[in-house]
């Protein structure tokens, strides 16, 4: 099958694609048939969050419902090369909708809610709910295929305990050590990181971190980043870790044994 080299408006399918006759309704078939005026024949891509794509036509539109006829199959993937999470507090209102979409966009697999000492924002059930919409919007924009988990709220203290499956682990707490922010490969090479699978970063709430919160972390292995001289807003650090993550950990690369190595 030839997938046209126009892009095609994005869809989202609640039920698994198989390859046979789907039909979208709800929100997906509003945005279609309503908004996009999508009529018998329109071309559009679907995809169901579970990898890969589908280009689809539109066979028939009823009352808040379309159906569509399966043309064929890409496996197409826009993710990023480990399993990337990121840990943080809930920020306050329309923030949280903007970190999550941010946060899908840069490719983040799942995103942790985080309770801590000094949080504000409770991540009740209703705001999590809130969020898997909007991790599906921004996924139909971005072309990401595979849906970022929202995982269910941690408390932090038991949960950095944890978190020892992960390749790496950083945490962004202001050190004030006079250094380079950002990551420091010397801390990071110390962790004698051979592979890369999965990384995890965390932020903290607007009133930070406590120092005892710090030192759970630390003692248990995670490695602490400082990010300059300024005071980021929670969303805006988790974003800065997020990228740094996979700029950082992208440059380990297989070696001929198997094993990785830094590149940068
Ligand atoms: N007054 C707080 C700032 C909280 S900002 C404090 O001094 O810790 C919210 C979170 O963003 C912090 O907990 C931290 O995880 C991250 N953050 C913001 N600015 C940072 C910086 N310059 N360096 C490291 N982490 C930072």
């Amino acid at each position: 099958m030839h997938f046209p080299m126009h892009p095609l408006d994005r869809y989202f399918s609640e039920h698994p694609i198989s390859g046979g006759d789907i039909s979208l309704i709800g929100a997906e078939a509003h945005h279609l048939i309503h908004v996009m005026r999508g009529k018998v024949g329109t071309r559009l891509i679907v995809f169901d969050g579970r990898g890969g794509e589908w280009l689809a036509e539109i066979s028939r539109v009823e009352r808040g419902r379309a159906e569509l006829t399966i043309l064929g199959h890409q496996a197409v993937e826009r993710e990023v090369p480990f399993v990337l999470t990121v840990a943080s507090p809930l920020p306050k209102g329309d923030r949280q909708k903007w970190l999550v979409e941010k946060l899908v966009e840069l490719g983040v697999t799942r995103f942790v809610p985080i309770r801590t000492a000094r949080s504000v924002t409770q991540p009740v059930d209703s705001a999590i709910a809130r969020l898997g919409r909007i991790v599906i919007e921004s996924s139909k924009q971005c072309g990401r295929n595979r849906l970022m988990e929202i995982a269910h709220p941690e408390d932090w203290h038991d949960w950095v305990r944890r978190t020892q499956g992960f390749s790496a682990r950083l945490v962004a707490h202001p050190i004030d050590r006079g250094g380079t922010p950002g990551f420091n490969a010397t801390d990071l090479r110390s962790l004698g990181i051979l592979r890369v699978e999965s990384v995890v970063v965390a932020v903290g709430p607007e009133g930070g971190f406590t120092e005892e919160e710090i030192a759970a972390a630390t003692t248990a292995g995670w490695v602490q980043v400082d990010l300059g001289p300024r005071i980021l807003r929670v969303e805006t650090a988790a974003m800065v870790m997020a990228t740094l993550a996979i700029n950082y950990f992208r440059g380990l690369e297989p070696t001929e044994q198997g094993a990785s190595r830094v590149t940068t």
